[in-house]
């Protein structure tokens, strides 16, 4: 059976005569920028971000990730809103608010990694399902975005194996409980692997393995979580939240009284890609203090490190952001540090103005 509810004609006759009529809904033509010529059956409405004057487009659109909100709509998406952090929100009623213009960055999978592509965000719809990660959908919830999923694979050419859950493509950095980087940092969406719930939203094939603890990129850190993902584990049973560190999608973070470098960093503590800030004002990349003898043992409360970023040096008068980062100069992924330690300026891609970086400022970067 085919994918794509109705049949062509139908659709065409539907968006022609823009009719509303047995729950199909057609917003008028200023809004179908994304998904002219589909039939809806669902109710999409557009909602205020700040983040629409801001955000860059992705690079290209080649999976949609589902998420689950753990909360009640009216929280969640005041949250999401205000920060970009999801494409769309799926309500318990079946209503969906598109947060974002349709081809904007949102943030929401943070730190990620599929098929060897880092930051998924760069690439992906984001959606956020009202729900809990291992609990069934709402029948109207369940109708509208079996509806939305195949009108937007249908736009983007996006296969189902591509239509997975954030919790299959999240990964955390090295930590206190994982020396190294891992599979296993969130739940979030886990239901949308199970076959029962794919079936229903007429997703048919989904991927069998995990393509970067294969390649040996990552091992697994919840295996409750792989088998779920794979092997058929029923995500309902009651397990206990894995540890998950709040910090994980913050850039730069601060290193607590009591805590060594390994907690913060595992392995990958002398990297050149885990970049310090020292106290003297001066940062470093690990490689480099390593090189010198630094004392990683002996590291002091107050520092703050960036791990996984790449150092791209500084801006001045004839190095433009633009020729240090490329075209990934405007994303939120992004690090612009201003120059003065003691009035020290941290922001992202998205909130730069280009006429407005100083020189001296230095930039970081995820790959
Ligand atoms: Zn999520």
């Amino acid at each position: 059976m085919s994918r794509y509810s109705g049949d062509d004609g139908r659709r065409n006759f539907l968006i022609d005569a823009g009719i509303v009529t047995g729950g199909i809904i057609l917003l008028p033509e200023t809004a179908l920028s994304e998904l002219a010529n589909y039939s809806r059956h669902y109710k999409l409405t557009d909602v205020y971000s700040p983040k629409r004057r801001t955000r860059p487009n992705r690079k290209s659109t080649r999976y949609i990730i589902l998420h689950t909100t753990e909360g009640d709509a009216t929280g969640a998406l005041r949250k999401l809103s205000k920060r970009g952090e999801a494409s769309y929100l799926l309500e318990k009623n079946g209503k969906i608010d598109r947060i974002l213009k349709p081809k904007q960055i949102s943030m929401g999978c943070g730190r990620s990694l599929w098929e060897g592509l880092y930051n998924l965000d760069n690439y992906s719809v984001n959606i956020e399902v009202e729900g809990y990660h291992n609990n069934g959908m709402t029948p109207k919830q369940y109708s509208s975005l079996k509806s939305f999923l195949s009108d937007l694979q249908k736009e983007y050419k996006v296969s189902d194996e591509d239509v997975i859950p954030h919790s299959q493509v999240a990964f955390g950095r090295p930590n206190k409980w994982h020396r190294r980087s891992h599979r296993g940092r969130k739940r979030c969406g886990m239901l949308f692997s199970t076959e029962k719930v794919r079936e229903k939203l007429g997703l048919i094939t989904k991927p069998r393995y995990d393509p970067d603890v294969a390649a040996g990129k990552l091992i697994i850190a919840d295996k409750y979580l792989a088998d779920v993902l794979y092997s058929g584990e029923d995500p309902s049973r009651k397990m206990p939240q894995i540890p998950e560190s709040e910090d994980e999608d913050i850039a730069i973070r601060t290193i607590e009284k009591g805590h060594t470098i390994w907690e913060y960093a595992g392995d990958e503590f002398d990297s050149e890609t885990t970049i310090y800030l020292l106290e003297n004002g001066m940062i470093r990349r690990g490689d480099e203090l390593k090189k010198i003898g630094y004392a990683f043992d002996k590291i002091s409360p107050g520092l703050k490190i960036a791990v996984g970023y790449v150092y791209g040096g500084h801006v001045s008068k004839n190095r433009t952001a633009y020729s240090i980062v490329g075209e990934d100069w405007d994303l939120p992924s992004t690090i612009y540090i201003s120059p003065d330690p003691e009035r020290r300026k941290i922001i992202t891609g998205d909130d730069v103005k280009e006429s407005r970086i100083e020189p001296g400022t230095l930039i970081l970067f995820r790959r």
